[in-house]
């Protein structure tokens, strides 16, 4: 459908409010390509040898606003991709995104007065920096700030910079948001002028988004006021320029078909392999651990054998996946894409600092299915910014009345629990074909790798990594269709087709499994390994207490094949707890046969104590099971045991912290409070560890 030029007028007054919504990625950062090698991908401005300097940068591109980010899972990226485009849009700032490693800290004391500097950043586990936000982390925490200039923290050294924070996390965790705390609370010390309050996104609540929103409304009324600022009218300006190649046909070797980096392109690349990068590692086998029919767990061993990559026992795996052919198949169909699919398409970002989040050249067909993530839970906001090029006029009244009503949306959408085509095909059967694909690109995430707690043990198996992963498949209250993961059904049909199994094909999912050019065939997955703070005392004759019901049993199976391989070879072993629970003994008892050869080579310094929730007339969880053994608990600590919690974050993993504080105040005959700040001092030291999610 054409629009005319009075719908794009009447339209921008809607984008003013959403465009908040359009760029995901980093659009505005340091010019670099990502996809060039996996060597440049690396630390990007340091390694391509693009400046470090913050400043310089700025002065050289004419920006007044960098939006730093330090992000783990995308979530905080995005966010400062989409406040870095409201700016530009609304407010007439020349914004640039940054991710927080690229840049120096020891200048920002002379970051000038009439530019300003966001941090976006998100705390991870126990409250930690995310990966990239680690040396910026300890450069203002750490004792002694150091600035180039020279001046000490009591001369308020940055008095200069101007400052908005926002902080990503979760409140089930301990240490809540304490990244930004933290470094609002230095930026603070040190002088600094922050603009608008320090916002706290929460996960745990599953607010984020609300919190966002809340919070940037009035951020951006102080910074008008702090910079002088006019609020303008908005109109949709692609960030990238996508344009279909006829001369290219999706054989040339140049062409992204699905393929991570160039290295991976042109052959098979050397590593070494990372969260850039990823290994395309083979998976040697696989196999289901439920006994029931419509659940499913997978076992799998992933083979790292010459690749040089390694792992310690407790450490994660990240899994890249694919999206399920169906679902790429209802996108291209949805936004009219179906016929050219293997059309070649070039993305230029417009602006000189825009960086193009997908590999350039590909096909339309090579984005939706590897590079974004087109089954997430769909934004109000983003569902109205399509209003504008919706199909008829009927369409865009729904999709206005849906950007407008909050409550409508969650009605209609949000509990239907449809992605975005999903929601657009329950709205009507037309097709979308004059939304930009710049506007999908920008408006939906990079498709991110998903990370499992390694299951199998480093001085056991160290050129195979185990993983153990529930298939998510859930019908959710009120939802008129069944919620499939991304990544697990993408293992499942892996699975199915390395077994033969007589389903091949994950609900009919159809997965492109051969992997770009047939590159994965034989069952391979691009993977790579985080190392974590999760690990087993180094000393193996002390004792460990472990809480991993369900899936959370993974890195502890690890952690006691480790300690039975020990024991197999005459080596005292510390005695060794296992608290699990599923729902019925027969049913999700997974690794039960394997525990067996366990005990019998480790005898009474294992013990594995059940709670089955389904069996008996009364639900029985792991934290009932550690009440009833409180007497042992207390003993193992008083004998200096490290004690581990793994699974559920926002449930389970709260209430077995509590019940442990319970346990401590009653056995040691101390008051509540006194047994809740053991725990903390047991967290604090790194005796109370925690993998959860
Ligand atoms: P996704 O596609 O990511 O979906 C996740 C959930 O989001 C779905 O179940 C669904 O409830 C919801 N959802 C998705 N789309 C929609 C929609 N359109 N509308 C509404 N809701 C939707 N998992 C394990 O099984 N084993 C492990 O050992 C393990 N270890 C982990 C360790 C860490 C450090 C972390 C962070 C996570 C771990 N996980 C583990 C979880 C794992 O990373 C994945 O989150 C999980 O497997 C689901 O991935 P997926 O791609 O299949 O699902």
């Amino acid at each position: 459908a054409q629009l005319d030029t009075l719908d794009l007028v009447v339209l921008a007054a809607l984008l003013v409010g959403s465009v908040a919504y359009f760029t995901k990625g980093t659009y505005w950062a340091v010019p670099k390509d990502p996809y060039a090698s996996s060597a440049t991908a690396l630390n990007g401005a340091a390694k391509s040898g693009k400046t470090r300097d913050i400043i310089e940068k700025m002065e050289e591109t004419g920006k007044n606003c960098v939006i730093f980010y330090g992000s783990q899972t995308g979530t905080a990226e995005d966010y400062a991709s989409r406040l870095a485009k409201e700016g530009s849009q609304r407010f007439g700032l020349k914004t640039m995104v940054a991710d927080i490693e690229d840049y120096d800290y020891e200048n920002l004391d002379k970051f000038p007065e009439d530019k300003v500097a966001f941090f976006v950043l998100a705390t991870y586990g126990e409250g930690e920096p995310t990966d990239n936000a680690v040396e910026f982390y300890q450069f203002f925490t750490g004792d002694d700030v150091a600035f180039e200039s020279g001046a000490a923290a009591e001369d308020s050294p940055l008095s200069s910079l101007k400052y908005v924070a926002f902080g990503l996390g979760n409140n089930t965790y301990e240490h809540y948001n304490a990244m930004v705390r933290q470094v609002d609370a230095a930026f603070t010390k040190l002088g600094a002028q922050r603009i608008g309050t320090a916002g706290e996104g929460d996960d745990g609540a599953g607010t984020m988004e609300e919190d966002f929103l809340a919070w940037k409304e009035p951020m951006w009324v102080a910074l008008t006021e702090a910079m002088g600022l006019q609020e303008r009218e908005s109109v949709y300006e692609p960030v990238f320029c996508v344009s279909e190649d006829d001369e290219k046909s999706p054989e040339d070797e140049s062409v992204y078909l699905g393929e991570p980096t160039s290295a991976h392109r042109d052959g098979q690349p050397k590593g070494p392999y990372s969260a850039h990068s990823p290994y395309i590692a083979p998976i040697v086998e696989s196999q289901e651990l439920f006994t029931v029919k419509d659940r499913n767990c997978l076992h799998m061993e992933i083979s790292i054998a010459g690749s040089n990559l390694s792992y310690q026992t407790g450490d994660h795996i990240a899994i890249w996946p694919t999206n399920a052919g169906a679902e790429v198949d209802r996108f291209l169909q949805v936004f009219g894409l179906e016929k050219k699919r293997h059309s070649v398409i070039n993305v230029k970002g417009i602006d000189v600092t825009a960086k193009v989040p997908i590999p350039t050249p590909t096909t339309y067909d090579a984005a939706v299915r590897y590079y974004m993530e087109v089954c997430a839970p769909v934004s109000r906001q983003f569902v109205s910014t399509l209003a504008a090029f919706a199909p008829d006029e009927e369409t865009k009244a729904e999709i206005v009345r849906l950007g407008n009503d909050k409550d409508y949306f969650h009605e209609k959408i949000t509990n239907q629990c449809f992605n975005i085509a999903q929601a657009l095909q329950s709205i009507t059967t037309k097709p979308f074909n004059a939304v930009p694909f710049s506007l999908l690109i920008e408006g939906l995430n990079k498709l991110q790798p998903r990370y499992y707690s390694i299951s199998s043990s480093s001085a056991v198996q160290k050129d195979k990594i185990s993983i153990t992963a529930v298939v998510e498949s859930v019908r959710l209250p009120g939802a008129s269709h069944m919620v499939k993961g991304v990544t697990t059904n993408y293992l499942l049909a892996l699975k199915q087709k390395q077994n033969n199994d007589a389903s091949p094909d994950a609900h009919g999912l159809t997965y492109e499994i051969t992997g770009p050019r047939n590159k994965y065939d034989g069952i391979h997955v691009p993977v790579h390994v985080r190392h974590s703070n999760f690990k087993l005392p180094s000393d193996p004759t002390k004792p460990i207490i472990m809480v991993g019901p369900g899936t959370g049993v993974a890195p502890f199976r690890g952690f006691i094949q480790e300690r039975a391989a020990l024991a197999a070879k005459g080596e005292k072993v510390g005695t060794t707890v296992l608290f699990f629970g599923c729902r019925k003994r027969d049913e999700d008892f997974i690794y039960q046969d394997e525990f067996k050869t366990y005990q019998e080579q480790m005898g009474d310094s294992l013990k594995i104590i059940t709670a089955f929730s389904r069996e008996g007339s009364q639900k029985v969880y792991v934290q009932h099971r550690l009440k009833e053994n409180a007497e042992l608990v207390s003993e193992l600590l008083k004998q200096k045991a490290n004690f581990y919690v793994c699974g559920d974050a926002a449930n389970m993993a709260r209430e077995v912290n509590l019940v442990l504080g319970h346990i401590i105040a009653q056995q040691r005959g101390m008051p509540a409070e006194k047994g809740e700040e053991m725990v903390k001092h047991m967290r604090s030291s790194g005796s109370y560890q925690e993998d959860v999610w």
